[in-house]
């Protein structure tokens, strides 16, 4: 069975290095191009990154040769994980030059023409695409997921939104340094500290989970009516995001139930059996002290979210804590999805997921 080529923009990253390790043996998908900036082009892989990663550099990557991110690349399909600084324009010319891109970056996903997709939650919000085609006089697209710490957050509050109403949402997150590329914040600043400020990310937890949980009609987000308050805050954690989350609900809903709701949720997606999918999006644990970044994070693959101390709040209805992996879910997993969604949804002419 013929794989599908795909290219990796920003390989040399720490996005990057979690997609090729996720792309590496995937069933659909074989990667055949890694880019990055005039840094690391024209250099053999393992001599251009500076790799961060447990396991090893996948042997079949080693050798490759990082290339310029030109939309000149084999396949149609390419990941990015570009540094926001360079993301928008490149992205961009991969697009009109014909590829789809999955984008990690912040760039383009409040962009009122570019869907931003978290697969259990709003694959609908894919339907934009022809209309961004159209607009943009594009061959290609662009897909985007979101910022690591609203991902975390959707897939624990979305499930309440679709079943309950949600009015309110106070989080407060505990956010890995993972999350802040390599090298990230200096050890100086970070050793023995908590640093209560991250640049813009307030604001794209607040906007991007109302993107998500909100409608898709006549070519229009609009974004989902309820309130988000979020603080954020840089943790001496390598990876996984903890989120203190409370919430106030249209109709009214106590801990079992809303324990219930979230160990029963299945996105909209999951017949469709697409192979880097959880599952069970949400887990709930039960231990009273759980779930914790060092110990939890790597359950289900980096995949789910976990879900723990659900009680009442005093304040709102309901509060918990929820974790997830910051670089898998909350970055290359979650585009490596939409790819897969895309695939399994024949939206790419020309191309199909293999059958099996
Ligand atoms: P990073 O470690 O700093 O990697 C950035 C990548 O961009 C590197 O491959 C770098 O290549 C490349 N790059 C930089 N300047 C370039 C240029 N002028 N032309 C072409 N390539 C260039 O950052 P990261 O943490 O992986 O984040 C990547 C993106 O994902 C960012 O937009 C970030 O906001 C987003 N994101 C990150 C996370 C997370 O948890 N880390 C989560 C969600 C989203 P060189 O090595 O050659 O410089």
């Amino acid at each position: 069975m013929e794989k599908i080529p795909v290219g990796i923009l920003g390989a040399t990253g720490a996005v990057g290095q979690k997609f090729i390790l996720l792309l590496s043996d995937h069933p659909w998908f074989e990667i055949r191009e890694l880019a990055a900036s005039q840094r690391s082009s024209g250099k053999r892989y393992q001599d251009a990154v500076n790799w961060i990663q447990e396991r090893p550099i996948p042997e079949a990557i080693r050798e490759m040769m990082v290339k310029d991110c030109e939309p000149n690349l084999e396949g149609k399909m390419v990941f990015s994980g570009l540094d926001s600084s360079v993301a928008g324009e490149v992205e961009e010319a991969f697009a009109q030059a014909g590829y789809w891109v999955f984008s990690n970056a912040k760039n383009h996903r409040m962009d009122s023409d570019v869907p931003l997709v978290i697969v259990e939650l709003n694959p609908e919000h894919l339907n934009m695409i022809p209309h961004q085609q159209k607009n943009r006089g594009w061959e290609g697209a662009i897909i985007t997921n979101a910022n690591c710490s609203a991902t975390v957050l959707a897939l624990s509050i979305g499930p309440l939104h679709k079943m309950f109403g949600l009015e309110t949402v106070h989080v407060v997150t505990l956010q890995a340094l993972s999350g802040a590329g390599y090298p990230g914040v200096a050890s100086l600043d970070i050793l023995g500290n908590v640093i209560p400020f991250i640049s813009g990310e307030e604001e794209k937890i607040e906007s991007e989970t109302q993107k998500i949980l909100g409608a898709l009609d006549n070519h229009q987000f609009s974004p989902a009516p309820f309130t988000v308050s979020a603080h954020a805050n840089r943790v001496p954690v390598e990876e996984g995001h903890l989120e203190c989350v409370s919430v106030k609900l249209k109709q009214k809903a106590g801990p079992e139930e809303v324990t219930r709701c979230w160990q029963e949720f299945k996105g909209s997606e999951h017949e469709l059996n697409l192979p880097s999918a959880p599952q069970q999006p949400v887990v709930v644990v039960s231990e009273e002290d759980r779930p914790q970044p060092r110990r939890d994070v790597w359950k289900y693959e980096g995949m789910s979210a976990l879900v723990g101390r659900v009680r009442p709040c005093p304040l709102f209805d309901i509060k918990y804590v929820v974790l997830g992996h910051n670089t898998i879910r909350g970055a290359a997993g979650a585009s490596l999805l939409n790819a897969e969604l895309v695939l399994k949804k024949g939206m790419l002419s020309g191309l199909s997921a293999p059958a099996g």
